[in-house]
C-alpha cells in the first residue's frame, strides 16, 4: 500500500500565514516553521493533544517528547510544547515513523501518539505538482495549484476527527537517563574539544567522531 506521507515532504511553499478557520496558535507554529504545510499542521495538532492531556501537571514537571522522524512537525512540538534540544526534552530517534511519545520527566507512563498510515492517501496530482515544483519545472500556474492543494491538505489535518488521524495509546517506559555533565576531551587529530563519551580510538590515538570516520 502506498500512503501519503506528508512530514517527508518538505518544500518551501511560498505560504507564510495561513487564512483557514485556525486557532491562533497554528499560526504561531507556522511563523516559527515558516511556512504551511500538511506536516506542521500535523505536528501541530500532536502537539495539541499532548498539551490536552498533560493539562494537570504542575508547574515544575517538565514535558519530555520522543520523536521517531526529523521534519515539519517537529517544529509545531518545539513551539507549543516547549520541547526543545537545547533544553534536552526533545528526543529525536531517527526512524522515519510517524511516532510522537510525550511523558513527564521522571514518569514511567507515557502517551504514544501515532498517526495512520490510512489518514492520507496518496494523491498523484499533489505528488506529480510536487515533484514538478521540486525540479523547478512547474508553471506558475502548476505552482499556484500546488500551493491551494498543500493548503487544503493542512486545513483537512486541522479539521480531521482525532481517531481519523492518530492511534493514542498509554504505554510504560523506561525513562531516559537524566543530561549528564561530561568532561571535554581533546583531539588528537583535529585539535578540538569533544564530550568524553563520545572519543574513538584510532590507531591508538583517541579522536573524535568525525576525525575516526574521515577516510585515510
Ligand atoms: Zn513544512
Ligand atoms: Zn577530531
Amino acid at each position: 500500500m502506498i500512503v501519503y506521507y506528508p512530514l517527508l515532504h518538505h518544500i518551501h511553499t511560498g505560504i507564510n500565514y495561513f487564512y483557514g478557520v485556525v486557532p491562533l496558535d497554528f499560526n504561531k507554529a507556522v511563523e516559527f516553521h515558516g511556512h504551511v504545510c500538511p506536516g506542521i499542521a500535523i505536528g501541530y495538532r500532536v502537539a495539541k493533544l499532548a498539551e490536552e492531556r498533560f493539562r494537570d501537571r504542575a508547574e515544575d514537571e517538565e514535558l519530555v517528547a520522543v520523536i521517531e522522524n526529523k521534519s515539519c512537525s517537529a517544529d509545531a512540538i518545539q513551539v507549543i510544547n516547549g520541547c526543545t534540544f537545547g533544553k534536552g526534552n526533545l528526543i529525536f530517534r531517527d526512524h522515519g515513523k510517524h511516532i510522537y511519545t510525550f511523558f513527564k520527566r521522571g514518569d514511567k507512563k507515557a502517551l504514544r501518539i501515532s498517526m495512520k498510515p490510512t489518514a492520507f492517501p496518496t494523491d498523484p496530482r499533489h505528488t506529480a505538482l510536487f515533484a514538478k515544483l521540486r525540479e523547478g519545472k512547474a508553471s506558475p500556474e502548476e505552482a499556484k495549484e500546488f500551493r491551494a492543494l498543500h493548503e487544503e491538505k493542512s486545513q483537512r489535518v486541522l479539521d480531521m476527527p482525532e481517531e481519523e488521524l492518530f492511534r493514542v495509546k498509554e504505554i510504560e517506559i523506561e525513562p531516559p537517563e537524566k543530561a549528564i555533565i561530561y568532561p571535554t576531551l581533546i583531539c588528537s587529530e583535529c585539535g578540538e574539544g569533544f564530550m568524553e563519551p563520545l572519543g574513538r580510538v584510532k590507531a591508538g590515538k583517541l579522536v573524535c567522531i568525525p576525525c575516526f570516520e574521515e577516510k585515510e
